[in-house]
Parts: C-alpha cells; structure tokens; sequence
C-alpha cells in the first residue's frame, strides 16, 4: 500500500541528504508531508512506498538540503564603497576604524534608520540569499550598540520573520565594538551590556556573540560577556583569531561556545584546544579576500584535529559585502584547500550545528524540515567547476515552494 505526500521528487542524478557525509544517493528521491521529510532513498524504492500529491522529475538535477548561513551581518544600512577605494589606495582596516570611519559610520547610518528602513533592507538581501538555495541565515546586531538602536535591530529581525520563508536566527552582537559616546568610559558601556541589554533582549535573541579583537573587545571584557549571557541561557559565540591572538580560544573551552569565528590565525595550541571543545570553526574567507588579508583560515589543519569546519558570508558593509555563498564556497576550494564534500558539509549540517539548528535543519532526514534546493546540475562538483554560476533552480522551505524573484 502506498503512503500519500505531499510532495514526492523522484530521479535526482544526484541526492545529497548529507547524512554521514554527502549521503550521496543516485538516482535519488524525497517524500515530504506536513513541511517535514518523510523518507529519502531511490526513486525505485520510494515510488512504491508513497504517492505524491504533486511529482517532480528531478532527472539530471541534484537535490540538496537548503543551505545555511550560520554568520552575517545582514541588517545594517547605508554601503562603504568609498572606503573601500580608499582602501584599494593604500589604507588599512584598522586605521579607517580609528579615525571614525569603518564600522561606526554604519552604526551612525543605522541609529538614524526607522525599523521600516532596516526591514525593506533586510528582505532586500534575504532574498538574494535564497536564490542561492539558502534556507537559514543568522543574523547578528551590532550596528545600533546602545540600548534603543540594539533594540531596534533585534526587533526588526523578528519582524522579517514575518516577512520571509527563511529561518532566520537571531543573534545579540552588542558588543562588537565600543560606540563613540563611550570610547572613553568602556566601563559605563559594559554595564549597560552585561546589567540591561543581555537581560532585557534574551526573548529576542537566541544566541549572543562578542568581537574579541585589538581596539574592540579586550580579554577580560569577553569574559565578563561570556558569564552574563551563559547564566541567562544565550548559545555563546565569538569573532576571534581574525587580525591577532587574544587568548580567545582558552574561552572557547571555558565557556562551551556553539562556535568561534573567522580562526585566521592560529598557533598550534590553539588548534589542539579547540580539538577539545565542542566548538564548530566557522571560517570567513569572504572577509579574508576583500581585506587583502595574508593570512587565511587554517582550514586543513582544522580538519585533521576533527574539528568541525563551517563557512559563512560574513555578509556586512566592511569587511565582506559579499550576499553569495557560493562565491565563499568556491574561496574554501581555492584558498583554505577544502574539498567539495568538506565544503558541502561546511554549509549544511556543520552550519546548522553552529546555530544549535541540526536537529531540525541542515541534513536530509526524516522528522527534520523539508528544507531543499532543486539544482540544475547532474552533480554536486558543478559548482566549483562552473565557477560563478548560480545553478539553483527551485527551492523549498518548510515544504513549501519558495518564489525567487
Ligand atoms: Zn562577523
């Protein structure tokens, strides 16, 4: 007796369910009801079991799980390209950030843009991200950095929610770096920190990050972060080992966070005490490309100690205004000597872990949702090869077709 689905996909060249590994199923289908999956295997199998409300031939196609984006900074207003000429001309990261240029002319942009703004402009770029096939994106605050604009931040990504398909997860990044009406009294911004905005914006925020760095957060100040948001129940996570070594792995270890992120420059020590820890290594190389960086994330290594390796956008207005994974994909090939298996399980269930998502999404398992990317391509090695194709046909979110404009 056959079962009846929803939906039914049947004669994927290839299936990738990425369980252990690729999954990799020839000639592969997916049986999806209620939003969820039901059962993937061959299409001989399935197409005994179940009936289709509606059948997709997926012949000479691929089927993926919904690709995650587990770090950008998404939300934020106004662009930096003149700063990125004149970075072009000879200027570094860091300067442009003492002068008050960098990051604190998008949060001036940010404080003076109504939510309206920020929602048009988020849904603006969550819409390119899903006509690459990406089903969940975090996104972080950090641009508003008092307690009204980080506010305003949170609240306006729980309102796209309403708005899109996508999960969306939301992330408190206040401290991502001290705002110019503190520069001078850290101690005021951190009790706001630690006293009113972790308390105050747990409901609106599922994880909380810091930006561990010369001239943001010092050691200590992480810290006192860390013990704030782990006693209110936050998922921890940190931007770290980007332009210098804090000491923010040990924290890492100390702290049990979901992940730390960008790694671009580790010692030896810090590899092996990351290989202790429960930590996904999110890696950035969108970040590492477009500030000239020398150093780039020491994928290879990571991957020999075991560690689990996920890549990210780092979409934001300095550092990586790059809204395409698949570009990052392509980077990790090229730059940090990943290979494609390793990349497609840096952007499903490794991201997805880095979010404490993998129970619902970034693998193709029954009871999770039916999160799916329809590529026209007979195989997954396309997208490297083809380099700079967006081969995404359909996607789905939750079961659902997802309309790509
Ligand atoms: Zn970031």
């Amino acid at each position: 007796m056959t079962q009846p689905v929803d939906l039914l996909i049947t004669h994927a060249s290839q299936l990738l369910t990425m369980e252990d590994g690729l999954g990799l199923i020839e000639d592969g289908a997916v049986a999806v009801h209620n939003g969820k999956i039901v059962a993937t295997g061959k299409t001989s199998d399935l197409e005994k079991r179940f009936v289709g409300q509606e059948i997709i031939d997926a012949s000479g196609k691929t089927i993926t799980p919904g690709l995650v984006d587990c770090h950008t900074h998404l939300l934020f207003a106004g662009s930096r390209e003149q700063e990125f000429a004149s970075r072009l001309k000879g200027a570094d990261y860091l300067s442009i950030l003492q002068q008050g240029g960098g990051i604190l002319n998008t949060v001036e942009q940010v404080r003076q843009a109504t939510p309206a703004d920020l929602i048009q402009h988020g849904l603006k770029w969550l819409n390119e991200f899903l006509t690459h096939g990406v089903t969940c994106v975090e996104i972080k605050s950090g641009y508003g950095l008092d307690y009204a604009n980080e506010k305003k931040m949170l609240e306006a990504i729980s309102a796209l929610s309403e708005y899109t398909d996508q999960h969306l997860v939301a992330t408190f990044l206040g401290a991502h770096t001290f705002p110019k009406e503190m520069k001078e009294q850290p101690e005021k911004q951190m009790d706001e920190l630690v006293k009113r905005m972790l308390p105050d914006f747990r409901e609106l925020a599922e994880h909380c990050d810091l930006f561990l760095e010369k001239g943001a957060f010092s050691l200590d100040q992480a810290e006192l972060i860390l013990e704030c948001a782990q006693s209110l129940g936050y998922g921890l996570k940190m931007h770290t080992n980007q332009l210098s070594q804090l000491g923010g792995i040990a924290l890492a270890k100390k702290y049990q966070l979901l992940s730390v992120d960008h790694l671009d420059i580790m010692s030896a020590e810090e590899i092996d005490t990351l290989a202790e820890t429960d930590a996904v290594a999110v890696l950035l190389p969108g970040a590492s490309f477009f500030l000239k960086e020398s150093a780039w994330a020491p994928a290879r290594k990571l991957i020999d100690k075991r560690i689990p390796v996920a890549l990210a956008t780092d979409f934001n207005p300095g550092s990586s205004p790059c809204p395409n994974l698949h570009f990052v994909m392509n980077l990790a090939v090229h730059q940090l000597g990943m290979l494609p298996d390793e990349v497609w399980q840096a952007v499903t269930v490794n991201a997805a872990r880095a979010l404490n998502k993998n129970d619902t999404i970034g693998s193709l398992i029954p009871g999770k949702y039916a999160d799916l990317v329809l590529w026209d391509m007979p195989n997954h090695l396309h997208p490297f090869y083809y380099f700079g194709k967006n081969f995404v046909e359909k996607v789905w979110v939750n079961g659902r077709y997802a309309h790509l404009h």
